[in-house]
């Protein structure tokens, strides 16, 4: 039994304490829980590629004012995966000038994006 909150789901966020299965993809998560909803979703409706992004359907200001919330917790996840992914590349013996061309950026801006020194 996990008792540390190692991660929550980018869907629901709940966190692993709570869920029976985190599956991790890049940075993110999906739970057991949301992925029986996303399996139901699928099976129930007759596949359809999506014309719009969520943000250009019709929405309410309250619609979206209440996923801003969501959104931010995500991505602030995502944020602290990648620096911790960074972090184990260092110790790893990765140096600032792969870090960077990995992610698509100079060694210099991995560094001050990712070295936590100024
Ligand atoms: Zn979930």
């Amino acid at each position: 039994m996990t008792t540390a909150v190692l991660a929550h789901c980018s869907f629901c966020a709940r966190p692993n304490t709570e869920v029976k299965t985190l599956v991790s993809g890049p940075g993110v998560f999906i739970c057991d829980g949301c992925v029986s909803l996303c399996a139901a979703v699928i099976e129930g409706k007759p596949a359809s590629i999506p014309r719009v992004a969520p943000w250009d359907q019709e929405l309410t200001l309250d619609d979206v004012l209440s996923r801003l919330a969501p959104v931010a917790s995500a991505g602030a996840q995502v944020q602290q995966n990648l620096t911790a992914w960074v972090r184990k590349a260092r110790t790893l013996g990765g140096t600032w000038t792969r870090i960077g061309a990995a992610l698509g950026m100079t060694r210099q801006s991995a560094w001050e994006r990712f070295s936590g020194e100024e």
